[in-house]
């Protein structure tokens, strides 16, 4: 499963929708990000976790609510769990619960540890909050647009930026918020590469990447996605050129029908 990997971090990277799975080793934790899809693939996670942790905290990271995010949660029972306030707050947790459910079901799916929504003991209510964890540090910013409850997070000394669904290089933006929320998000990364000394992006689907250029160039694309799209609607035109570049286009049609019933919303049209 391993997409990239150096001293300190292992890309983990699913079968399934190019999903990647975050492990970062530092002298004084172990941080998991987003521990993800098939029972085989959580437990390989799990089983390299547990490999690597001598007497070391472990602590759970999730990026935002989707169901396909959060579903490992319950395979890590001892991990300090941190997400967003908003992620925290969510009123419909038994509606995302059931979601994991009705997909192991309909593979017959069975699972060695509980599905249930993640309780979380460290709330990230600030953008530009940061959590010391003695010589590790975690600085989270608010990335709202996919959904309204995900966080960007840089952990330091080693300059990484865990993206969540953000700045993938095999998707185009999935809105499921705020196309205005989108962009904001996406301007974050100027702020970002200037505070941050960034050295990998890990989005949540898709590859990991060590190249600035790189970086901006996904949120450009990203932007140019959101500002064509909005455009398109405005007067009128068909917009399915604009996921010409894109493979798996039998399934990314309908999250491109998905944005656009959203944008329309936003409009007014
Ligand atoms: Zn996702």
């Amino acid at each position: 499963m391993i997409q990239f990997k150096n001293n300190h971090i292992t890309v983990f990277e699913s079968q399934l929708f190019k999903t990647t799975s975050t492990v970062i080793e530092t002298d004084d934790c172990v941080i998991v990000v987003d521990p993800t899809w098939l029972p085989s693939e959580v437990e390989e996670i799990r089983d390299y976790v547990n490999k690597i942790k001598n007497k070391k905290p472990i602590y759970l990271l999730f990026t935002h609510s989707d169901w396909d995010h959060i579903l490992g949660y319950g395979a890590f029972p001892d991990a300090i769990v941190i997400a967003s306030k908003e992620l925290y707050e969510r009123k419909d947790k038994d509606q995302i619960i059931n979601q994991i459910k009705v997909f192991d079901d309909k593979y017959y799916i069975d699972r060695d540890y509980p599905i249930s929504y993640p309780k979380i003991d460290i709330v990230v209510s600030e953008d530009g909050q940061v959590l010391n964890i003695e010589g590790t540090s975690l600085t989270f910013y608010k990335a709202k647009g996919h959904t309204d409850d995900g966080l960007f997070s840089i952990v330091e000394p080693y300059g990484i930026w865990i993206a969540g669904d953000y700045l993938s290089d095999v998707e185009f933006p999935y809105i499921y918020f705020s196309s205005e929320e989108y962009e904001k998000t996406l301007a974050k990364t100027d702020l970002i590469l200037k505070k941050h000394d960034v050295k990998l992006l890990v989005p949540g689907h898709g590859h990991a990447t060590e190249n600035i250029d790189e970086i901006q160039k996904r949120k450009k694309e990203s932007l140019d996605y959101i500002r064509e799209l909005r455009s398109a609607i405005l007067s009128k035109r068909d917009s399915f050129y604009l996921l010409e570049k894109y493979s798996y286009l039998r399934a990314m049609k309908d999250f491109h029908e998905g944005n656009i019933r959203l944008l329309k919303k936003e409009i007014g049209k």
